[in-house]
């Protein structure tokens, strides 16, 4: 026996394929280093963020420093770390011990939070090359994740990388265990993220029969007290197919104790539900996040203990597994949120004309949500029927001529009752509902009510998704976080269009043409009820110039009135399309904005202060300052104020506070 075991008798080769398969699953770029910090296989591909941060000389020596101190550390230790490395980034590094040799895992760059990469991208982003404007477009790119999630994944990946070296190793030993080993790395590599619960358990299954010369075989998914059949293979697979098991006898020790177990016991297999033709069980827990969420069942097949360990091994693998796509679809639908606020705010521009506004909403949602077919329907002032005002993928002319009564027909009652419905069958529902039903392509329909604030003013329809699928519920969320955007700018538009003039002028302020003090108390109840409702966050901004009673004093009322306005319009200029900018009293004004979190409403405003001091004209003779500033108090619903009283007065707060500071900057409550 050799007692000198060293680096070259671990094969390279199966530690680099291990690591390719493990970087392939997991979406984290894996490196492998030595014990003393020397790096023995390099990243597949390298974090986005960390290579943009290592290009600075800052980051890169940081990043370096990092990485040998931590690797040090952990090496001596058994465990994994999950450290904080350079820019905010969370590192969990791995040591995996084989004979002496002791190599170190490392990868992440995962942050905690996307209020913490924004904390460290403003306020020291500057400094390792990242510049301000590209903060929206960094969010984007970063992986946010919490520790819980980032130390379990590493503590299954020290587990594969063990399991996968020993068979590695001891290939000449057991031929089985090894043939095994490789087919779960390829069985990994073959997982795609996308893939849905459905694939991996015809995976396993596969493997399963293949390797173990199975007879039988189950996959089942806990549900309530039951266990249900979702996938079976084998002799006895009809059979297996629409089973359901008790939780009783060894199903409740299985659960317990999250270990398998084995039963010839003709009592017991038959107290389950099983049929007769069943002589014996084999039941494996699939465990995710420490709960037992399914069982691997083998049937009628003698499995060695050495074997059955084997397919433990797979079991937490299938578990580890589901907390990948689990964890992705999270971070797939955060994506799609910031996606949509991001259509809402660049597409939906100020558009002048009302007919313009109507296409590029139907336009937006039907591509956002992938359909065919989408409709919008409005009310017209005062009567009782709803209009179509747009629409994509039906005749304009034959909808022109179609009133549709409050109330009836599918559209009609959405409208009346102001609550989504999603159908996925028109053949089915649609019958009762609809008189005359248009020839659909597929049956699955949704149909929105368009709400500014507690008002109903239309209805949007949709329908057949290109793909052919039904409408989930998060078609219905996504596309109703859409049109709560687009009904701000509706009703906008309805103010302007509908009632004309003399509407206008009873929500503007005649001086600066902003929306007046009325306008802005309905819209801002109105916001805290629809944040309210979905579980949003706002940001209100009171701006008040600075040492204006001075200006007018100095040169004059007119001049005063002048600066107002030239205020007015530059600030007007610097906001999205979704914030409302009112004038709140004589040189104050107030903005909502909607869904922004102190950060990002941080930036909006500081925008605002800095376009007000280069922008505008300074031809005063006799006030003593070079240029007009402004100072912003900020605050946001709901951290700081639950309702309109406390959310205002914080906002003053702030104001007052940065008035005290010495003006001409932006406070933000709580910071
Ligand atoms: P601070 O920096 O603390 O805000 O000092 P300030 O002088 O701006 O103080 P304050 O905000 O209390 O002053 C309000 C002044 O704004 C009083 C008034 O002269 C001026 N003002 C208010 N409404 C109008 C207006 O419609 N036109 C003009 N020209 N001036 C206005
Ligand atoms: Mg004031
Ligand atoms: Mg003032």
């Amino acid at each position: 026996m050799s007692h000198n075991v060293s680096l070259e008798l671990i094969d390279i080769n199966t530690v680099s394929s291990i690591q390719n398969s493990l970087s392939h699953l997991t979406g984290f770029s894996l490196s492998v280093y030595g014990e003393k910090g020397n790096l023995i296989l390099p990243p597949v591909s390298e974090d986005k963020f960390l290579s943009a941060l290592k290009a600075s000389q800052k980051g890169r020596d940081e990043y370096n420093d990092f990485l040998k101190r931590s690797i040090e550390k952990v090496a001596h230790r058994r465990d994994v770390s999950v450290i904080k490395g350079p820019a905010a980034q969370y590192y969990f590094f791995i040591p995996v011990c084989m004979n002496n040799v002791t190599f170190v895992i490392t990868g992440g760059g995962v942050f905690f939070s996307t209020k913490e990469f924004e904390d460290f991208y403003i306020k020291d982003g500057e400094s390792y090359g990242f510049p301000l404007p590209q903060l929206k477009s960094w969010s984007q790119e970063i992986f946010v994740s919490d520790y819980v999630a980032i130390h379990e994944a590493s503590r299954y990946l020290q587990f594969l990388f063990n399991l996968f070296l020993k068979c590695g190793y001891e290939n000449n030993l057991n031929e089985k265990k090894y043939r095994l080993t490789k087919t779960i790395l390829s069985l990994i590599s073959n997982i795609e993220l996308d893939k849905k619960a459905d694939e991996v358990y015809e995976l396993l299954i596969d493997v399963l029969l293949f390797l173990f010369s199975a007879d039988s075989v189950s996959i089942m998914v806990k549900d309530n007290e039951l266990f249900r059949s979702q996938r079976a293979g084998g002799r006895l697979k009809e059979h297996l197919q629409t089973m359901r098991l008790k939780s009783t006898g060894v199903i409740t020790e299985v659960l317990e104790k999250q270990r398998p177990l084995h039963s010839e016991d003709m009592m017991e297999i038959l107290k389950l539900g099983l049929s007769d033709e069943v002589t014996s069980i084999y039941l494996f827990p699939i465990v995710l996040k420490n709960r037992v969420i399914g069982l691997l069942g083998i049937f009628n097949s003698p499995i060695a203990q050495e074997d059955a360990d084997v397919i433990f091994d797979l079991c937490r693998i299938i578990g580890f597994v589901f907390r990948l796509l689990d964890l992705q679809s999270i971070y797939d639908r955060r994506l799609k949120n910031i996606h949509v606020l991001d259509l809402a705010t660049t597409r939906l521009n100020p558009v002048k004309e009302p007919e313009m506004l109507y296409d590029a909403i139907v336009d937006l949602s039907v591509h956002l949500i992938g359909a065919e077919r989408g409709s919008l329907m409005l009310i017209e002032d005062g009567s009782s029927y709803l209009t179509i005002k747009a629409a994509k993928g039906i005749n304009k002319l034959l909808l022109k001529e179609i009133r549709i009564k409050l109330g009836e027909g599918i559209a009609g009652r959405v409208f009346k009752e102001g609550v989504p419905l999603i159908m996925d069958d028109i053949e089915r529902n649609g019958k009762v509902l609809l008189k005359r039903r248009p020839n659909y392509k597929t049956s699955s329909f949704m149909s929105i009510p368009l709400k500014a604030g507690e008002k109903t003013i239309g209805v949007f329809n949709i329908s057949d998704k290109v793909t052919g699928e039904i409408f989930s519920e998060e078609d219905m969320a996504i596309l109703q976080s859409f049109l709560s955007y687009a009904s701000i700018a509706l009703e906008r538009s309805m103010y302007y269009s509908l009632a004309g003039h003399l509407r206008e002028l009873s929500i503007t302020d005649a001086l600066t043409g902003l929306f007046n003090r009325r306008y802005f108390e309905e819209r801002f109840f109105e916001e805290l009820q629809r944040s309210e409702r979905h579980n949003l966050s706002f940001s209100l901004a009171m701006m008040d110039i600075d040492d204006f009673k001075l200006f007018n004093d100095t040169e004059g009322h007119l001049a005063g009135d002048e600066v107002l306005k030239n205020i007015a319009n530059i600030a007007k200029d610097s906001l999205r399309v979704i914030d409302v900018i009112a004038r709140f009293g004589g040189e104050e004004f107030a903005v909502i904005m909607p869904q922004t979190e102190k950060k990002e409403a941080f930036l909006v405003a500081e925008r605002i202060r800095k376009s007000i001091k280069e922008q505008l004209p300074t031809t005063w003779k006799v006030f003593p300052k070079d240029t007009i500033t402004i100072t912003i108090g900020v605050a946001v619903f709901p951290s700081d104020g639950k309702d309109r009283v406390e959310l205002i007065r914080n906002t003053d707060r702030a104001l007052y506070k940065g008035k005290m500071e010495g003006k001409d900057k932006t406070v933000v409550w709580g910071w």
